[in-house]
């Protein structure tokens, strides 16, 4: 109780401090989605971002030499899914580790039930609920936010998780404040997510990446980019699944968004699948 005052109170005073301009710059250069944000919510995600970059430790790795251009990016990204809403700031993640560009996993992978397989695999990203710890590749989360309408974007995919990890399972479902929000929730993306793996079967082309086909916790993670990067498609295409994420997310960044209407269907790629990988 007391810790939670002593960490509120420690919060507050970040919040309250005059954000550096050598932050702001790479903000204004690299986040699209920034100047689009109305001048209330650009206010807000700064003061999140003094919070987040003051409790979580980023790390360079395969030779990546850190800087605030890279902190602030991916902090920009991270916090806009914070926006509106009482936040404990990722509270299970503590460390942020960054690559230049896709890096290389050993991998097994189920061939079906009772063949793996064994090889390398690239990856963008990736989180995991009991690691603490969260790995992006500067190059994609660079360009994730360079363009906000592509329906990709590493940071929010990843981060999305952390927030899915927030009541303790990887289950695809953050938390949901009233009981029946919960409930709403459930069966919305219950719907959602047979659909998706449906049309992941047989084919059919989704706006959604069917990568979110694999389980809960990646169409949620896979929904949650297409809400602030394809939000008015989304919108159109399933109205439901928009409510429930507008809800929680408490946005709606159809109002705010680059997008450009398109009128044929997108197909997904099998890229992401390939690259993102997660827990
Ligand atoms: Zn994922």
């Amino acid at each position: 109780m007391i810790l939670g005052f002593l960490k509120e109170r420690r919060r507050q005073r970040l919040r309250a401090q005059l954000f550096p301009e050598n932050w702001l710059d790479p903000i204004k250069r690299n986040v699209a989605f920034f100047p689009r944000l109305s001048a209330n919510d650009r206010a807000e995600l700064l003061r999140h971002i003094q919070v987040f970059l003051a409790e979580k430790r980023f790390e360079g790795c395969g030779g990546l030499e850190l800087t605030d251009e890279i902190r602030v990016t991916i902090a920009a990204q991270a916090c806009l899914l914070l926006l509106h809403r009482e936040t404990d700031y990722f509270p299970r993640l503590l460390t942020i580790l960054v690559y230049p560009s896709a890096y290389m996993v050993d991998e097994r992978r189920p061939v079906d039930e009772h063949v793996w397989e064994e090889g390398t695999t690239t990856r963008l990203g990736e989180t995991g609920r009991r690691l603490g710890s969260m790995v992006l590749s500067w190059d994609a989360a660079k360009s994730g936010a360079a363009d906000p309408s592509d329906g990709k974007n590493v940071v929010f995919h990843e981060f999305a998780h952390q927030l899915d990890y927030e009541n303790y399972a990887a289950d695809g479902v953050p938390g949901l404040v009233t009981r029946e929000e919960q409930v709403s929730w459930l069966e919305v993306m219950r719907t959602e997510f047979a659909s998706l793996r449906a049309a992941d079967e047989t084919g059919i082309p989704t706006l959604l990446d069917t990568y979110g086909a694999t389980n809960p916790a990646e169409f949620f993670a896979v929904s949650t980019e297409a809400f602030f990067e394809r939000p008015r498609a989304l919108r159109a295409r399933h109205p439901k699944l928009y409510v429930e994420l507008q809800r929680y997310f408490r946005q709606d960044p159809a109002g705010y968004s680059a997008e450009r209407i398109q009128v044929s269907p997108v197909s997904a790629t099998d890229e992401h699948r390939q690259i993102s990988g997660c827990d």
